[in-house]
């Protein structure tokens, strides 16, 4: 992860930062003015209240919490499933780690990373990870990601899923699934987000990446961990009030935007035969979903200059580690932006 860059942002850029860029749509903004709302930290706002069961619903849980970010619902998930100086296994990539473990600091819990490949843990590993021997700490939770965001944004294969499922709950451990981007997984695979979530106790979603809701997130599971999260949501302050006006947003999202991240695929898919026609100067991961590094080692720039020339074009991009940038696809992206795009990394490669 890099720092935020707050440069001005050119009009008419071509937004490949992130797919949070997405800005939520008319319907949900009809929605928000219509919806009926109430007092969350209250006596309960039945617009989220409405989003929380449609969520469990959709991903088989008994129960849904809306939260304010996905990292909330990470965080509220290994609270609620572990004790202090217990240990979280997961794949040494993960979201969770590389972005969200200073959570530590708070919870207490120790992150346990296993090496994986295109996100998935190394199944040997996570074996030997889960061994109680000696002086290692208890593991209370095995985490996955899908679609893995570091690892390109490739998704778990269901069988690995499974796999990870039996190998934690056969010694008595949670399982937790950071789906933030768990929609463009299911659209990925042509199977709904309950074939992904039953692989896991809990699961997170974030609303406001390509499903385009400005804020929020869910965490799903069982009732009775759902409710210590509600508490343990209120200690953190994340109970809202009106909380409705933002979950008609959600409801709208998850109700509606889930079929067409098929097309974010699509055009991540154009971007990498664009760039990969650039090749060997940078070469381009092929996308399962909607993200793409670009390899910029063998450029002759630094991935901070492609940033900056990229950005003088009109294109907009994101430094991943020492020499990649990432790009992320969504639905302000069209055919014509990518066409755009892959121009203007031509003419950087030109000019340098
Ligand atoms: C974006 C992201 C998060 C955090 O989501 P926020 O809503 O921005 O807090 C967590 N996990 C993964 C895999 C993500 O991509």
């Amino acid at each position: 992860m890099t720092e935020q860059t707050f440069a001005p942002r050119p009009a008419n850029a071509v937004d490949l930062r992130s797919d949070t860029v997405t800005l939520p749509t008319e319907a949900m903004y009809e929605r928000m003015r219509g919806a009926p709302i109430g007092d969350d930290a209250l006596d309960g706002d039945p617009t989220v209240r409405e989003l929380e069961a449609y969520v469990a619903a959709q991903l088989g849980k008994q129960a849904g919490l809306f939260v304010p970010s996905c990292t909330m619902a990470n965080l509220l998930a290994v609270l609620a499933q572990t004790q202090r100086n217990e240990q979280v296994i997961l794949e040494s990539t993960a979201h969770m780690y590389t972005s969200e473990r200073g959570a530590a600091t708070f919870t207490g819990v120790f992150y346990h990373c296993v090496p994986g490949a295109d996100g998935a843990m190394d199944l040997n590993r996570l074996e030997e990870a889960l061994l109680t021997e000696g002086m290692r700490l208890k593991t209370s939770l095995v985490a996955m990601e899908t679609t893995h965001n570091n690892a390109g944004g490739t998704v778990l294969p269901l069988d690995h899923m499974r796999s990870v499922y039996g190998m934690a709950n056969s010694r008595g451990i949670s399982v937790h699934l950071d789906g933030a981007r768990m929609y463009n997984a299911a659209v990925a695979l042509g199977v709904t987000p309950l074939d992904i979530a039953q692989h896991a106790d809990t699961v997170s979603l974030c609303l406001s990446k390509g499903l385009s809701a400005p804020v929020g997130a869910v965490l799903a599971g069982p009732r009775p961990l759902l409710a210590k999260a509600r508490t343990l949501r209120r200690m953190l302050g994340g109970a809202q009030r009106q909380a409705g006006i933002m979950g008609a947003a959600g409801l709208e999202a998850v109700q509606t935007m889930g079929g067409r991240l098929a097309e974010d695929h699509a055009t991540a898919a154009r971007l990498s035969e664009g760039l990969n026609r650039l090749h060997p100067r940078l070469s381009a991961t092929v996308p399962q979903t909607n993200i793409v590094q670009v390899e910029t080692a063998d450029s002759g720039m630094g991935n901070a200059q492609w940033v900056q020339a990229l950005a003088a074009e009109g294109v907009l991009t994101r430094p991943w580690g020492v020499t990649r940038l990432r790009c992320v696809t969504h639905r302000h992206i069209g055919a014509a932006d990518i066409d755009r795009a892959v121009q203007a990394f031509g003419r950087v490669l030109q000019a340098s």
